[in-house]
């Protein structure tokens, strides 16, 4: 079977290229239905898009490199396509863009979509201006251009596989390291029995990693942080490096402790915080404040306003979004997602080395990524 483009993989970035493209297509896909991470991403309400998108949201070995697929579709654009389409969406905190219900992306995606599903591919070859997909069984596929959109490693469960990756390698292009992401963060094991007892208790706070600062809520767990702000601080988090976290960002501290001299610190901690947490901190601190040196005082600010702990690592794939790392931008022309040593063939979405932040990011680079791709591949089909 020939077609002008072949594309491996029906998740969000795989069906949006199908979807602009004018010529002749097949998704190839190794499982039995199409979008599975759309249908649960946002926890069923598909967190889209955001406002707010832009490069600095992005991790890339090139910071720069997603700048032009975003430039060439942006959030308003993704706003407008899907409108069009019918799907409603609302805006919630920071900028963040959900539809009432994935099911009318998954819908709108695989609408009249041409599919081949369980598809098992055992090699791709090149030959002149042709790629041959051996499937097995004596099934080949032919077509001049090829996309691959093969996602990541997160949510084994979800029928994902590392194929995007080796089939780079095999074309001789980098992959930068991998890495689960947008993940909850593990206490040392030291700190780890002290706070498990916080398990289930969510407060905002300011998390800093390297040079970022995240506000946004922290939840702890029983192993560790998790919650928005530090499901992006991982994303930035490099392994033995420490995390500082303000837990009263929005108050004035100094100004708290010179108004309440007379008060007990555990009372005052206990008011700020989350009563559990406030005792944690207060503990060894019950008195008055007045009754207190000014160094305890500046130790039990630091600890208030600049926690800092070496996470002992980001829990596994099975529970983070996405797969920070991927195919090497320096293998990629920014413009149309091809790769730069071998005529036709892309990759695009989350297989590439541009990793989001938390809040619509990665959908947004899935669908930016694929409509650049797209657009290249009409271009040349209909130079032909
Ligand atoms: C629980 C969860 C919630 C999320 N929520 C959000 C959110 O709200 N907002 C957001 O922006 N991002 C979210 N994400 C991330 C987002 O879903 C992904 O970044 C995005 O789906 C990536 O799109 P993709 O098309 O590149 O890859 P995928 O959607 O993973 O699609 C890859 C497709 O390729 C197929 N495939 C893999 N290997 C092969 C092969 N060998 N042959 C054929 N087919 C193959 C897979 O079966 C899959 O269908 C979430 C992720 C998870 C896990």
């Amino acid at each position: 079977m020939i077609f002008d483009t072949i594309i491996i993989g029906a998740g969000a970035a795989g069906l949006l290229c199908a979807k602009f493209l004018k010529g002749t297509y097949i998704i190839l896909e190794r499982d039995q239905r199409p979008a599975r991470k759309v249908l649960i991403s946002g926890g069923g309400c598909c967190n889209f898009t955001n406002k707010n998108v832009a490069s600095e949201h992005y991790y890339s070995q090139n910071a720069h490199f997603c700048k032009s697929a975003l430039a060439q579709f942006s959030w308003e654009d993704a706003i407008a396509l899907f409108s069009r389409a019918g799907i409603s969406y609302e805006e919630r905190d920071h900028g963040k863009l959900f539809s009432s219900d994935a099911k009318q992306f998954a819908n709108y995606l695989q609408a009249g979509a041409n599919i081949a599903f369980k598809i098992s591919i055992s090699s791709i070859e090149r030959t002149e201006e042709w790629w041959t997909i051996h499937c097995g069984y004596g099934t080949d596929f032919r077509c001049r251009h090829l996309v691959i959109a093969t996602g990541g490693l997160s949510y084994p469960e979800l029928g994902i596989s590392d194929f995007g990756y080796r089939f780079a390698e095999q074309l001789g292009v980098a992959v930068e390291p991998l890495a689960p992401a947008l993940v909850r963060l593990d206490f040392p094991g030291n700190m780890r029995k002290n706070f498990a007892k916080l398990a289930g208790i969510s407060l905002p706070a300011a998390v800093t990693v390297g040079d970022r600062t995240i506000m946004d809520e922290v939840l702890f767990t029983h192993y560790g942080l998790s919650g928005p702000a530090m499901l992006t601080a991982s994303l930035w988090w490099q392994a033995d490096t420490s995390l500082r976290i303000n837990w009263l960002p929005k108050i004035d501290l100094k100004k708290i402790i010179a108004d309440h001299r007379s008060q007990r610190v555990k009372d005052i901690l206990t008011n700020l915080l989350p009563k559990r947490l406030g005792e944690i901190f207060s503990k060894g601190h019950d008195r008055p404040l007045a009754n207190m040196s000014k160094g305890e005082i500046d130790t039990l600010v630091g600890q208030l306003t600049q926690f800092t702990f070496i996470p002992e690592h980001v829990a596994g794939y099975r529970k983070a979004e996405v797969t920070r790392g991927g195919i090497s931008t320096r293998f990629l022309l920014s413009k149309t997602m091809a790769v730069k040593h071998i005529p036709n063939v892309y990759f695009v979405g989350e297989v590439v080395d541009v990793t989001g932040e938390l809040g619509g990011y990665n959908l947004h680079w899935a669908w930016a990524s694929a409509v650049a791709a797209a657009k290249a591949i009409d271009d040349n089909v209909g130079h032909r």
